[in-house]
C-alpha cells in the first residue's frame, strides 16, 4: 500500500493537516468522501421565488465594496451584470476574495435570492463562469490549513495511483441491486459525472458500509448467543428484601430492568444487556441491585466509570446504599499511590473485596479477580471498544450491563444495538420537576441574568457552558474566559465561580468540582466536560451559550445536569442564529424524542456517539436517510451468515477477516 507522503504536494505540513481530518493511511484518503455535493447549474430566473437558491453567472460591474464589523466579520458587494439584469451581491467574511474580483470578469454566484431587491446573498462565489453542462462538486469537511478543492487535488491525485482496493461485497448481491464497482464508485464520488452515476456510486459504497456493519452486528449477537454464562441460583425474595431498605421506591421501568436482569443472571444464557434512559432516570440504582444478586451468588462485581469524579460519586452512593449489607465496596483509581493500589491488587485476588469500582484502571493488566461475576459500564458510549473488551475478559464469562445516558427510540435501538438485549427507562422518578427550557437571544442577556440572580439568591448553584475555552481570532464563539470575567462583573460581590475544562490536568478539574459540589461555588463556567453523569442536586440552572453549535442529544444531555430534585429548574439556551431545531428542547425533556428529532435533523447525528464511534463511523451512510437500506443490509448479512459456504469459511475470505478482526475487539 502506497504511503501518503509518495503523492504530489502532500508535506510534513499537509501531512499534518491530513492528520487533523483523520487521514492517515492512503486508504483513509481515498475514503475520505465529501459530506455534501453542489450542483452548479444555472437557475432558470423566472421560475424562482423570494428567498429560493440561485446559480447564475454574470461579470462584475465595479469594485467591490468591504465594510468590517463586530470583531472579526466582513461584509462585502458588489453588481453582477448577468447580461439579462444587474444584480447586488452580498456575501460575508469572504474579503479575502476581494482582490480576485476584477471589473469585467465573469463569475459564478451561488446564494439566495431576494427577488425584490434584485439581490443576491451568496454562499459562495466560484471564479469561473458556469460550465455548459451542470457541474457536480464535492464539498469536503476541512479544517484551516486546508480548502476543500485543495483536498480534491490531492485525493486526484491518490486517485490515479489507485490499483486495487478491497471490496466487501459479495458479487450475488452486486448483482441483485445492479451495484456496479467500488473503484469506479470512489472515483465517481470524488469527481462525479452526472446525478445518475454520482448515485450509483454513493449506493455501493453506503450500502457496502451498511452491510459491512450490519454484517457484524449480526455475527456477534449470534456468537453471544452460543456463549454460556454464569447460571446463579439467587432467590427473588432475598433481591426484593434488599430493594425494601433502599431509600425510595424503584419507579416500574426500573423494576422492569431489575426483572430483566435478574431472569439473565439466574439463566444460563450470558448476559448482555443496555440499559438505556435519560439523565436521572435512575440507572444507577438499578446497576446497584444488579451488583447485590451478583454478591448474592458469591461473584464478585466491577462498575467502570468513564471519569474519576463519577467513579468516587458511584463509590460513595454504593457504600451508603450497601452499609448494612457486609458488602465491601473499594475504588480504584489512577491517582492512588502504587503501594495503595498494591494493596487492592492483593485483597482484590484473595477475594476481601465484593465491588470494585474505578475508571478504565480497572482493566490495567495487574488487576486480577478472585471471580468476577458482573461487569458494569456506566455511560458506556464514552469506553472505547478495547478497553471494555479487556475488562470482559477479565473473568471467565461475566455478565455485561451497559448504562447508556443517550437513549435512542425502540425501532434504531434494535437495529444500532442489534447485539444486545435493551431495556428502557422512561419515566423519571416522581417527585422531580421538569426543567423549564428558554430561548433567548444575545440581546435577551439582561433576562438571562435576572433570572440568575432569582437563582443564586436561594442560594442556588448554575452552570455556564460556553463551546470554546479562550477566545481565538478565526472564532466568534463564546469562550470560558470571557465569560468568567462578564460572570465576575455581574456577581462577584454575592458569589464565587470557577472555570472548568479539558485542558485542566485531572487534578484541577477534580478539585473545582469538589468545591462546587460542596457548593463552595455558585456558579460553574465550563466547556461541555461537564457533560458525564455529574450530580449536584444543588444546581438549578445552566445556561448555555452559542447553543447553535451543539446537537440537541447534546444539549439535552447538558441540560440533565439540572432538575436533580425538586426544586423548579431552568435551561436557558442562547443563540442568535435562527434554529427551529432549538425549539425542540424547549417543547420537551424526553431523550427519547430528542434523539429521535435529532435522528430526523441530522440523520445519524449524535447517535454516532451512542456507540463507540468506531464501530459506527460511517464515512456516507446517513442512519434516518439510509435506514431502508439499513434494513435491507440487515437482511442480507443475515442471509449470509446462513450460508453453509460461509460457515466454512473458504468462499469469502475478507469477510472472515473482518469478523474475526470484529470479535477480538468486542
Ligand atoms: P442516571 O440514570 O442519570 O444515572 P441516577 O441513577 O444518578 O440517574 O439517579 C438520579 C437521582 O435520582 C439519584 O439521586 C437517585 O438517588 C434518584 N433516584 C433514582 N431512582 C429513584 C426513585 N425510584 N425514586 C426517587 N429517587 C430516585
Ligand atoms: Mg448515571
Amino acid at each position: 500500500m502506497m504511503e501518503l507522503t509518495a503523492l504530489k504536494g502532500v508535506g510534513p505540513k499537509t501531512l499534518k493537516v491530513l492528520e487533523k481530518l483523520g487521514i492517515d493511511s492512503y486508504n483513509a484518503l481515498l475514503t475520505y468522501y465529501p459530506y455534501r455535493f453542489d450542483v452548479i447549474e444555472r437557475s432558470n430566473i423566472k421560475l424562482l421565488k423570494q428567498d429560493d437558491h440561485i446559480v447564475i453567472d454574470g461579470v462584475i460591474e465595479n469594485v467591490p465594496n468591504v465594510t468590517f464589523f463586530k470583531r472579526k466579520m466582513n461584509r462585502m458587494t458588489f453588481r453582477l451584470n448577468t447580461g439579462e439584469n444587474i444584480y447586488n451581491v452580498v456575501i460575508f467574511n469572504r474579503a479575502f476574495l476581494k482582490n480576485n474580483l476584477k471589473i469585467g470578469m465573469r463569475i459564478t454566484i451561488i446564494g439566495k435570492y431576494d427577488k425584490i431587491k434584485t439581490t443576491i446573498v451568496a454562499s459562495d462565489i466560484k471564479l469561473y463562469p458556469l460550465p455548459p453542462k451542470p457541474l457536480i462538486e464535492p464539498v469536503y469537511h476541512v479544517v484551516s490549513g486546508i480548502s476543500s478543492s485543495q483536498l480534491n487535488k490531492i485525493i486526484t491525485n491518490a486517485l490515479d495511483h489507485m490499483e486495487d482496493i478491497d471490496d466487501y461485497v459479495p458479487e450475488y448481491l452486486v448483482e441483485r441491486y445492479h451495484l456496479g464497482d467500488k473503484v469506479t464508485s470512489i472515483k465517481e464520488v470524488h469527481h462525479p459525472h452526472t446525478k445518475e452515476t454520482l448515485n450509483r456510486a454513493i449506493n455501493y459504497l453506503k450500502y457496502e458500509e451498511l452491510f459491512l456493519f450490519m454484517l457484524k452486528m449480526n455475527y456477534l449477537k449470534s456468537k453471544r448467543d452460543q456463549v454460556l454464562g454464569l447460571q446463579r441460583d439467587v432467590k427473588r425474595e432475598d433481591v426484593d428484601k434488599f430493594m425494601a431498605t433502599l431509600p425510595f421506591k424503584l419507579t416500574p421501568d426500573q423494576l422492569k430492568c431489575v426483572d430483566a436482569i435478574y431472569t439473565d443472571l439466574t439463566t444460563p444464557k450470558r448476559m448482555n444487556r443496555l440499559v438505556q434512559g435519560d439523565v436521572g432516570s435512575g440507572k444507577t440504582i438499578v446497576a446497584v441491585i444488579a451488583l447485590y444478586i451478583n454478591y448474592l451468588s458469591h461473584y464478585q462485581g466491577a462498575l467502570m466509570a468513564p471519569t474519576e469524579i463519577l467513579a468516587s460519586q458511584h463509590y460513595d452512593n454504593l457504600k451508603n446504599l450497601f452499609a448494612n449489607t457486609g458488602i465491601k465496596v473499594e475504588i480504584l483509581t489512577g491517582k492512588l499511590k502504587v503501594s495503595e493500589k498494591k494493596a487492592i491488587y492483593k485483597r482484590l485476588l484473595n477475594n476481601e473485596i465484593d465491588i470494585l469500582i474505578g475508571t478504565h484502571a480497572l482493566f490495567s493488566d495487574d488487576v486480577i479477580y478472585h471471580n468476577l461475576g458482573l461487569v458494569i459500564t456506566d455511560e458506556q458510549h464514552r469506553f472505547g471498544v478495547n478497553q471494555r473488551s479487556s475488562l470482559k475478559n477479565k473473568g471467565n464469562t461475566p455478565d455485561i450491563l451497559y448504562l447508556s445516558a443517550t437513549p435512542i427510540p425502540r425501532t434504531y435501538a434494535i437495529v444500532l444495538y442489534g447485539d444486545m438485549d435493551i431495556s428502557s427507562i422512561h419515566t423519571m422518578p416522581s417527585g422531580r420537576k421538569e426543567t423549564i427550557t428558554l430561548l433567548k437571544k444575545d440581546s435577551e442577556i439582561k433576562d438571562v441574568l435576572d433570572l440568575m440572580y432569582q437563582e443564586l439568591k436561594s442560594h442556588h448553584q448554575i452552570y455556564v457552558i460556553a463551546p470554546t475555552i479562550e477566545e481565538s481570532d478565526t472564532s466568534d464563539l463564546e469562550n470560558v474566559s470571557a465569560l468568567k470575567d462578564k460572570m465576575d462583573r455581574a456577581f462577584g460581590k454575592i458569589c464565587k465561580s470557577a472555570i472548568l475544562h479539558g485542558k485542566m490536568s485531572s487534578k484541577e478539574k477534580e478539585e473545582v468540582m469538589r468545591q462546587y459540589q460542596d457548593n463552595e461555588i455558585s456558579i460553574l463556567i465550563s466547556t461541555t466536560v461537564i457533560e458525564v453523569g455529574v450530580d449536584v442536586k444543588n444546581a438549578t440552572m445552566m445556561v448555555i451559550f452559542d447553543s447553535y453549535r451543539f446537537g440537541l442529544s447534546q444539549l439535552h444531555q447538558l441540560r440533565g445536569r439540572v432538575g436533580r430534585n425538586d426544586l423548579q429548574s431552568y435551561c436557558v439556551l442562547i443563540s442568535n442564529h435562527e434554529e427551529k431545531r432549538l425549539e425542540i428542547l424547549t417543547q420537551t425533556t424526553d431523550g427519547f424524542k430528542v434523539s429521535e428529532e435529532d435522528f430526523k435533523l441530522r440523520g445519524s447525528g449524535d447517535l454516532f456517539g451512542t456507540r463507540q464511534s468506531g464501530d459506527m463511523n460511517f464515512n456516507l451512510a446517513n442512519l434516518k436517510q439510509d435506514f431502508n437500506i439499513l434494513l435491507r443490509a440487515r437482511e442480507d448479512s443475515q442471509e449470509i451468515l446462513d450460508n453453509p459456504l460461509f460457515i466454512k469459511g473458504d468462499k469469502y475470505p475478507r469477510l472472515r477477516e473482518i469478523l474475526d478482526k470484529s470479535v477480538n475487539m468486542s
